[in-house]
């Protein structure tokens, strides 16, 4: 498979999804700084014509496909909601707007991404907090010790930090589109497998004429169609009579045989579908409950 980069600023990104578009990794390219490293792509919301790469230095976020456009939004970055549970998206405030970043495989996390954040209050400690009060002091401070104060929140941070610096995360609530989007596609509500009896074809008739080769009387060979099936030949026939007869047809019977064993798999598989429908049954009112759930926000 070709590389979709060969430039050293952005071969790291080979590993990650996006970018399949050839003009759109043109623009990258061309936005790149000199000595610029590319870190991890992502996708922007739901657009399927803009993403976004993150860099030592900033987010570019590459929009459209034909004469695509670049915004670079310097580091560090201002995140308005983490990753939380279910919700994976980070929510990144930029001059196109708000815009949610998923789907990196390279930053599976998100961690680079709030590394490359100025810190959230609230979810740090006492006395980072209480610095995050002052008018963005903390803009050019390392990130990572922010990243790592994003990461690990802990529990006696939450209690000590003053009402309002409590998860911001949550406070800014989701909007319809977001969670929709978490929530994913409908469940599809599962179909039962049609089972098909087996066609053994039109029953033979259950008895045979009985055709004698020697008549029954005396003996005789008999070559005569009609004396083979009345069993005697011609002088016997005027004194005993037709001696014809049915027996049972062999291929009746054999017919019998497959049909019988032709339903007992029919009804095998009927029982086998019907247990599969059962669970897919079971497994589509939970999967429908959690999607419900999350679409609502709860
Ligand atoms: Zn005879």
């Amino acid at each position: 498979m070709p590389q979709k980069f060969t430039d050293p600023r952005l071969v790291s990104l080979n590993d990650d999804d996006g970018f399949v578009d050839s003009g759109m990794r043109r623009a990258l390219c061309e936005a790149l700084e000199a000595g610029e490293i590319a870190r991890a792509t992502y996708s922007v919301s739901a657009h399927i014509w803009v993403q976004a790469v993150l860099t030592d230095r900033a987010l570019l976020l590459v929009k459209g496909a034909v004469r695509a456009k670049v915004t670079r939004v310097p580091l560090p970055l201002e995140i308005t909601r983490a990753p939380d549970g279910s919700r994976k998206g980070v929510r990144v405030r930029t001059p196109l707007g708000q815009k949610t970043l998923w789907g990196s495989k390279l930053d599976d996390e998100a961690r680079l991404l709030l590394g490359a954040s100025r810190s959230l209050s609230g979810t740090t400690d006492p006395a980072r907090a209480a610095s995050d009060r002052r008018p963005r002091p903390s803009q050019n401070q390392p990130s990572s010790i922010q990243a790592e104060a994003v990461k690990e929140p802990t529990p006696d941070s939450e209690i000590a930090a003053p009402p309002e610096h409590i998860a911001p995360a949550r406070e800014v609530r989701q909007t319809r589109r977001q969670t929709r989007q978490a929530a994913g596609p409908k469940p599809r509500q599962p179909r039962r497998r049609r089972v098909r009896k087996q066609w053994v074809g039109f029953a033979p008739s259950s008895t045979i004429w009985d055709l004698a080769d020697n008549c029954v009387k005396c003996g005789r060979p008999l070559t005569d169609p009609r004396s083979r099936q009345a069993r005697v030949g011609t002088k016997c026939i005027r004194i005993y009579g037709s001696q014809q007869r049915k027996i049972p047809n062999p291929r009746h019977a054999a017919w019998i045989d497959k049909k019988t064993k032709a339903e007992a798999a029919y009804i095998a598989e009927r029982v086998g579908a019907d247990a599969e429908y059962a669970r897919a049954k079971t497994a589509y009112h939970e999967a429908r409950a959690e999607w419900t759930r999350v679409r609502s926000g709860l």
